[in-house]
């Protein structure tokens, strides 16, 4: 039986190694040794661009799709069956169970 990776495309966990692949800003910032340009999986779904520049990052041309999202997010009221999101620290966690 073959497994994940044996049965997958040999190059393609090697495909994002290093900053050949990288487009601009990404290439030239002093940054990518730290976040290696970001999520591909982000950059893929919200550019549409696997090689792009992550848009969370502010440097991204893309970066307008998060801010749209932020502006919509706090714009909008929220529906009777919705809670508001609450991010867990030791503190509220123990509240939350
Ligand atoms: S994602 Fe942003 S901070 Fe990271 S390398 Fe690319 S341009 Fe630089």
């Amino acid at each position: 039986m073959m497994g994940f990776a044996s049965s997958t495309h040999p190059t393609s966990f090697n495909f994002f190694r290093g900053d050949d692949w990288m487009q601009e800003p990404c290439r030239s910032c002093d940054e990518k040794e730290k976040d290696k340009g970001g999520c591909r999986c982000q950059a893929y779904l919200l550019a549409d661009d696997m090689y792009a520049t992550d848009p969370v990052c502010s440097k991204s041309p893309n970066h307008h799709v998060i801010e749209e999202a932020i502006a919509s997010a706090r714009n909008s009221a929220l529906t009777e069956n919705e809670k508001p999101l609450i991010f867990r620290n030791s503190k509220n966690s123990r509240l939350l169970s």
